[in-house]
């Protein structure tokens, strides 16, 4: 019997890139397969909608592509519930109780909100329903009472919002039907991956990202483009190592890491050329994405079969989120006419 619940999402606004598989996919799986948790895996397109009401056919055409990475990266069917968030009608009643509960002034001061805000270039517009994100996430991690959310570091003051509203919901009504979540995030140093235009996080949304499905050739063209040390012009000009996006690749995806070590020695020293290094990136990732794109091109062979699994797993997930409703409803009280 598991002792864990795992819950964690994406929003299908693009295919999914390495910063994602680094952040998050990666544990999932390790936690998929470690036999101690119940697993869902959601893809959140109500998310989504907030930022992007306008534009649905952008998620409507993520949706299947997000779930073809989870397929190539290991995500299984039959280990993991992996389902669609508007298809699950009890969250956005969740989300309405919890609403109730925070204010204003509280969701406003969500560090990551505010850059998220900053960097879609919102104004004095954002969507009401963007600003509360947050809640409506916390709707979807306490609907099926995970414990365990494996995320990037983006992602902690969503935890800690979560846990605050868990903590008001159970005092407030007396009651411990939701459970304080947890974020599990990655080693120090890889719980944010950077761009390959050197930007602090690689996102769909600011296209500097490596994608799982990118083609060999895509990953060479890639790589050769990153972002390295401006100053370093010459082979033999001694190079800088912090802040540059192809030693933090390696850092973080060669399992080698003595030799990466020793090519920092040299590159600091001078003698060591971007290109050499970009080469040697470019074979440690495709080690890692070579077979994730082969399985991703298997399963994309059927995308009905790959529908029909979201399909089956909403129907598993509405289950579990429709018992948690009705003990919500009763701890609030408007279960009038049980
Ligand atoms: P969007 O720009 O649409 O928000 P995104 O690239 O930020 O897209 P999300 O779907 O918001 O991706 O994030 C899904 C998960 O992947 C979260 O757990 C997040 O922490 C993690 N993640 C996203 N980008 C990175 C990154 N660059 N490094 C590490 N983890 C990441
Ligand atoms: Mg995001």
């Amino acid at each position: 019997m598991a002792q864990h619940i795992m819950l964690t999402a994406d929003r299908p606004t693009g295919k999914l890139h390495i910063g994602h598989y680094i952040g998050s996919l990666k544990s999932r799986v390790e936690l998929q397969n470690n036999g101690e948790y119940q697993n869902f895996v959601m893809i959140a397109d109500m998310q989504a909608l907030t930022d992007n009401a306008r534009n649905p056919e952008k998620i409507q055409n993520s949706l299947l592509q997000v779930a073809l990475d989870y397929l190539a990266v290991g995500l299984d069917p039959n280990k993991s519930t992996i389902f669609v968030q508007s298809q699950i009608p009890a969250l956005n009643e969740l989300t309405m109780y919890y609403l109730d509960l925070v204010t204003l002034s509280r969701l406003e001061r969500n560090p990551t909100v505010k850059t998220e805000i900053q960097q879609k270039q919102f104004g004095e517009s954002v969507p009401a329903g963007f600003l509360i994100y947050p809640v409506s996430q916390t709707a979807d991690i306490t609907a099926f009472k995970a414990d365990t959310v494996p995320v990037g570091d983006d992602q902690e003051p969503m935890m800690e919002q979560a846990r605050e509203i868990v903590r008001a919901f159970n005092n407030t009504y007396q009651c411990s039907v939701l459970v304080e979540p947890q974020g599990y995030f990655p080693p120090k140093g890889q719980g944010r991956l950077p761009g390959l235009d050197g930007n602090a996080k690689m996102s769909k949304s600011l296209n500097n990202a490596i994608y799982l499905a990118d083609s060999a050739d895509e990953l060479h063209r890639k790589v050769m483009q990153m972002y390295t040390d401006p100053h370093h012009i010459h082979v033999n000009d001694p190079g800088q190592v912090e802040g540059n996006t192809v030693f933090e690749y390696l850092d973080v995806f060669d399992p080698d890491q003595k030799h990466v070590a020793e090519l920092k020695a040299q590159y600091q020293h001078g003698g060591l050329g971007d290109v050499t290094v970009k080469k040697y990136l470019e074979e440690v990732l495709d080690a890692v994405l070579a077979p994730i794109r082969n399985r991703r091109a298997e399963y994309a062979k059927d995308l009905g079969e790959v529908a029909r699994m979201l399909q089956k797993g909403s129907a598993k997930a509405n289950i579990t989120a429709n018992q948690t409703l009705e003990e919500v409803r009763a701890a609030v009280g408007v279960n009038y006419f049980d």
